[in-house]
């Protein structure tokens, strides 16, 4: 199509306003799905994929759409992730856009997390288009909505387009304004070729396909591509797009939205962000933007079981295949054995990353509590990066660290700004800016070390301000702090797998804390087991774990055969996530308790 009958557009909703119900409507109207293509068929079908290795994601899809002034129009509509985690890949998707539609639900009103991707959409110059749904519920009040959307964002109320997407009232109405409102891409069909990357996946076909916006030029199918950021090169195997199913075209030009199948073995090659361009004839400069996916927390992924150790290597090579930002290396523990140290983009990445590895390879892990990676600078002047706090020099040879800090921006009603600032002041963070949004809304901004965001901050933050603040936060350089390493002896063999670093000032309450905490987590042997924190060669904290009472010892040894091969049947269950430490088992709670300090 010619880009003046393109358009281009993802929605923004807060989780249950109804994003995907709206979606499936527009393509059933459309007739892209029919209406017998239920969303639960649509979601077998995915399943499907799914067990056969390959990963669907609906991250994007091509609708035809005859307007009411007679033209057919390509419409895109591309899906954004919705967490902090993935901001970056969020601004992505959102700059192949030209528009976005604005779904709020008519009974709740704005969510302050909805207003973070908004101003991230209006910042991108994305043309928005409010959608008040629900408006069939009893407790709906649409017309106070849309003054919310008036008085909050700035877009006049009789803009506002009331919708139910269950009952469908209003769609046709979204589909105009989406042709009427949202301006058409503006790219340069006869300059070199351009694509901008918003996602990617990778399939065991057809290698790593690119979810790819064209921006100028066109690429032809099977035409030598290369990926101007990372310097890879490849041969397109196929191009096409979605809708909703791969469908194969013969080229896909500027204005466009597809996919490139590139043969490509890791997505780390074919990374977001990236720019795709021709080698035959190259465009000189890539679109900006181009951010390398970068871990910023640090974790040990060790096996329950050490043998699994081939597995898991095989198994995150596999999932690295599909996720550049993971990144892997093996290390050792005196504690836990042979591992590998895993990099993330944030909490929930790690999270989704150890579920994988559970569920779909069936390995049991040990995870250690996340750091992040300090610059270290030792007293004969080296530099040396530590993302493991074992891996910390003495102090003898220590001359300073620098930790990370993030720019952090909250958004919130008014009435949770002192319980915000309490909580950022606890996690070492510095004041900037307040501005206000509206009369009942501000937007704060604070500096803060990377090291106190990873841990906990997103929770505390949603349960102190009953899930109404939103954050968004990116890295903003190293700074030095008055850093500690708090060693951790069990049985006074000092475990490196808990070791920590943490600010001087908050060494001593954490280190009483961590103990404390240890002691409940780690069960009773039959010998009592001191527990310590130490600074070095300065034990801080002590507490014990009591050996086990004689009488409970006696009931194992004691009864009938079957009886006591249910008992250690159980104990082996109960096992599955302990590590032998010198003599005493510690859990993998243990690991974690790091992340509840407070
Ligand atoms: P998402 O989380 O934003 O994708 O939201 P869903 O599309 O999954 O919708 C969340 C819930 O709201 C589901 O139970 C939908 O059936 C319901 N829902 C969506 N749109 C409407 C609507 O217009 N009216 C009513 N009454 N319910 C709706």
């Amino acid at each position: 199509a010619d880009q003046n009958h393109i358009r281009t557009f993802s929605i923004i909703a807060h989780v249950d306003h109804g994003k995907t119900t709206l979606s499936d409507r527009l393509l059933e109207v459309t007739k892209t799905i029919s209406a017998r293509q239920s969303r639960e068929q649509l979601l077998d079908g995915m399943d499907l994929e799914r067990e056969k290795g390959i990963t669907i994601k609906a991250k994007a899809v091509r609708m035809e759409y005859v307007a009411q002034d007679g033209q057919r129009y390509q419409l895109n509509l591309i899906d954004t992730p919705g967490h902090v985690d993935f901001g970056y890949e969020v601004s992505r998707a959102l700059a192949a856009c030209e528009g976005a539609l604005l779904v709020v639900d008519a009974a709740q009103g704005i969510e302050a997390q909805t207003l973070a991707n908004v101003y991230l959409a209006v910042e991108h110059d994305l043309t928005i288009i409010p959608v008040v749904n629900k408006i069939d519920l009893p407790g709906a009040h649409p017309e106070e909505v849309a003054g919310e959307v008036e008085s909050v964002i700035g877009i006049p109320a009789e803009e506002v387009i009331m919708a139910s997407a269950k009952e469908g009232i209003g769609i046709p109405e979204i589909l105009e304004a989406i042709v009427q409102r949202i301006p058409p891409p503006r790219g340069q069909r006869n300059q070199p070729a351009r694509a901008l990357i918003f996602d990617s996946h990778y399939d065991a076909y057809k290698g790593v396909i690119a979810y790819v916006r064209v921006v100028d030029g066109a690429f032809p199918t099977g035409a030598v591509v290369r990926f101007i950021g990372t310097g890879a090169s490849a041969s397109t195997l196929e191009l096409g797009v979605f809708r909703p199913g791969m469908t194969p075209l013969n080229e896909l030009v500027a204005g466009e939205v597809g996919y490139i199948a590139t043969g490509l073995k890791t997505v780390e090659e074919c990374q977001v962000g990236d720019t795709i361009t021709l080698v035959d004839n190259p465009a000189e400069s890539p679109l900006p933007g181009y951010r390398p996916a970068k871990p910023m927390v640090f974790a040990g992924l060790y096996p329950v079981d050490s043998n699994a150790y081939p597995e898991l290597r095989e198994a995150l090579e596999k999932l690295k295949m599909n996720d550049a930002a993971l990144s892997f290396q093996p290390e050792s523990s005196n504690a836990l054995g042979f591992g590998f140290r895993c990099g993330f983009l944030g909490l929930l990445h790690m999270e989704i990353v150890r579920e994988r590895l559970e569920r779909e390879y069936n390995l049991d892990l040990l995870i250690t509590a996340p750091s992040v990676e300090y610059q270290v600078l030792l007293t004969d002047g080296e530099i040396i990066t530590v993302d493991n706090p074992s891996d910390m020099p003495d102090l003898s040879k220590l001359g300073s660290i620098e930790e990370p800090v993030v720019q952090i921006s909250i958004i919130s009603p008014t009435r949770y700004i002192g319980t915000i600032m309490d909580l950022v002041t606890t996690k070492r963070g510095t004041f900037e800016t307040m501005d206000y949004l509206d009369p009942t809304r501000v937007q704060l901004k604070y500096k803060m070390p990377l090291a106190e965001i990873v841990i906990d901050f997103y929770d505390q933050l949603k349960s102190r301000t009953q899930g109404y603040a939103s954050l968004d936060y990116h890295l903003a350089g190293y700074q030095e702090a008055d850093l500690v390493k708090l060693d951790i002896l069990v049985n006074q063999q000092p475990v490196d797998a808990l070791s920590l670093i943490v600010h001087r000032d908050f060494a001593y309450n954490q280190g009483r804390t961590l103990v404390e905490r240890l002691r409940k987590l780690i069960p009773r042997q039959m010998f009592e087991v001191p527990i310590q924190a130490a600074i070095g060669a300065k034990i801080i904290a002590r507490e014990t774990v009591r050996a086990m009472r004689k009488d409970v010892l006696a009931k194992c040894y004691g009864g009938d055969i079957t009886r006591k091969r249910k008992l250690l049947e159980k104990q082996k269950e109960g096992k599955k996530r302990m590590k032998m430490v010198g003599n005493v088992e510690i859990p993998q709670e243990a690991f974690m308790a790091i992340l509840s300090l407070n």
